[in-house]
């Protein structure tokens, strides 16, 4: 197969949901679909059992979270899957955000009975700022549900997409019996299966066969041929290219756990999906999937996931060209060459070595120390993809090492975990670094830091919460000198660069007010997301 074609026929995207959605469930379900697994359940049970057998996933197991958080790839249909597996905890991290940069589409999953929940909008945030095709899966029909109608409202109205129902369901709660495909026009009728654990067997009617009447009530069968005339009456056809530049979004109805309107789904992800993008390099020259030449970015480092050896995995999403396992390549911000000798494609724990991979796909590299966050590997010179932003942090945290004879691995430490992006670091403005802040998207970050320095470099620390909630670029002359009242401080980054923290998004105009001559800005990843 050519370059073009692998291309064409892969698939990279991430669910983004709010905790609870059943986002584990579906997960399953696309691999269960896809042939990966044979029942559901077991990437459930894989989980558990990499919980029990690793202290790294103590932590993980006692707050019941996942922390870390996986590539799953799987065929469907002359298709190649790649699934890039956010974490599904509350406490969204920047892992979660830098994981979204690398996929070409998302599926939004909702719960039916909830709508759109505060997580939703936040993750839907990200790629709406980045324009990337949004599916949406309306999840738990087999539960009493809100109005269909009233769902598609909300999605218009709280989140400011188009919402195109490609299906509709008939009856909600107990007496969800199936959907209305608008495509083919047929009643697809689910059979239950025992826990949903094999595909669910489907017959196709006529919306008006005396079939599907006989399904449900007489009250709930006009209701539903009422909303299908409605539908049929709005007129609009679907259009591929408003989902492609993001303005519309297709939404599907089922219920995850029964695998109702799963493979409908799937097969409409498959079919008008996109296939990988072409991506921006920093001298805005857009680099083709097709392009022949080998190019990616790392954007996520993962420690420890095997205990044993304590290594650590950097993640690369191919942009373009044909990887090969041993082949030689530039990380462009070091200037060094690497061999890629230890490329590994992963599902749950299990690792798999990876001998090729085209663009869209994702593999993982244990080259411990030679990646950071961002970097580009290319083959030759010349590509060299933007940086990723770091995205504006809301907790912060003063930290020291209690025992100061390890303070050397203290500091290798820190320098460290930011380099693989597991916590942004700041340090008190134009001092000596001996203290430095840290500063996370979600507070559940602090806690990986200091287990992990505490286990990997066997450091101790205290941490002081600071009371600040949300930081600014500080652009201008002569930040030192700047007023900023006792609400707010000056830090800067790694870099030396000013920002300014503040207790409260009040106090930003405050401050702005005194310091007519500095600009307070947003972080680029906010900038994006807004
Ligand atoms: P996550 O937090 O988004 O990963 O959600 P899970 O997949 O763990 O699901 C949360 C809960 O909702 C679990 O108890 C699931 O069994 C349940 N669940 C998921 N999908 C469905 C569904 O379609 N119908 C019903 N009734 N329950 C579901």
């Amino acid at each position: 197969m050519d370059l073009r074609e692998e291309v064409a026929r892969r698939r990279t995207f991430a669910i983004i949901s709010h905790p609870d959605a059943g986002k584990t469930t579906l997960t399953e379900k696309l691999l269960l679909y896809g042939g990966a697994i044979v029942t559901a359940g077991q990437v459930a049970a894989r989980r558990r059992a990499r919980a029990a057998t690793s202290d790294w996933m103590e932590l993980e197991r006692e707050r019941g979270i996942s922390i870390t958080s996986t590539v799953l790839q799987f065929p469907y249909r002359d298709h190649t899957m790649n699934l890039l597996d956010t974490p599904g905890h509350q406490d969204f991290g920047e892992d979660t955000y830098r994981t979204l940069l690398a996929a070409d589409a998302a599926v939004m999953l909702i719960d039916a009975a909830k709508g759109v929940e505060p997580q939703t909008r936040k993750l839907f945030a990200i790629c709406r700022a980045r324009r990337i095709p949004l599916f949406t899966f309306i999840n738990k029909m087999d539960r009493p549900s809100r109005d269909p109608l009233e769902l598609l409202d909300e999605l218009e109205n709280v989140l400011g997409i188009g919402a195109y129902p490609m299906n509709w369901p008939l009856g909600n709660g107990e007496t969800f019996r199936g959907v209305y495909d608008r495509a083919s026009g047929d009643v697809h009728v689910f059979e239950r299966t025992r826990h949903g654990a094999k595909r669910a067997p489907v017959t196709a009617s006529d919306p008006r066969d005396p079939k599907i009447a006989a399904l449900v009530d007489e009250r709930t069968y006009r209701e539903f041929l009422d909303q299908l005339d409605l539908l049929e009456g709005a007129g609009a056809a679907f259009e591929r290219d408003a989902m492609l530049r993001g303005d519309v979004t297709p939404v599907f109805f089922g219920s995850a756990v029964t695998n109702f309107g799963v493979e409908l789904f799937l097969d409409a992800f498959v079919t008008m999906g996109p296939p990988p993008a072409p991506r921006l390099d920093s001298a805005k020259h857009l680099v083709e999937p097709t392009d022949g030449r080998f190019s990616g970015f790392v954007f996520k480092i993962q420690a420890n996931m095997d205990p044993r050896h304590r290594d650590r995995i950097a993640f690369l999403r191919v942009c373009s060209g044909k990887f090969e396992r041993d082949m030689t390549v530039r990380n462009v911000r070091t200037g060094k060459d690497v061999r890629l000798t230890r490329a590994m494609k992963l599902f749950a724990s299990d690792r798999e070595s990876v001998d090729v991979a085209f663009a869209g796909d994702v593999v993982g590299l244990a080259n411990p120390g030679v990646f950071a966050i961002g970097d580009t590997l290319a083959e030759g010179d010349g590509v060299r993809f933007e940086p990723i932003p770091a995205y504006e942090p809301e907790h912060f945290a003063l930290v020291r090492s209690i025992d100061t004879a390890s303070y050397k691995s203290f500091q290798k430490g820190i320098a460290q975990l930011r380099e693989e992006g597991a916590i942004q670091v700041f340090y008190p403005f134009g001092q000596t670094r001996i203290e430095p802040i840290l500063a996370a998207v979600g507070a559940l970050q602090f806690e990986v830091v200091k287990y992990r320095l505490e286990s990997e470099y066997n450091v101790k620390t205290a941490f002081q919460t600071l009371p600040y909630t949300t930081a600014r670029r500080v652009a201008g002359d002569n930040p030192g000198a700047a007023t900023l009242g006792s609400s707010a401080r000056l830090v800067e980054d790694w870099d030396g660069k000013p920002i300014a923290l503040f207790e409260s998004e009040w106090g930003i105009g405050l401050v702005q007010q005194w310091n007519p001559g500095l600009r307070f800005e947003a972080f680029g990843a906010r900038e994006l997301a807004e």
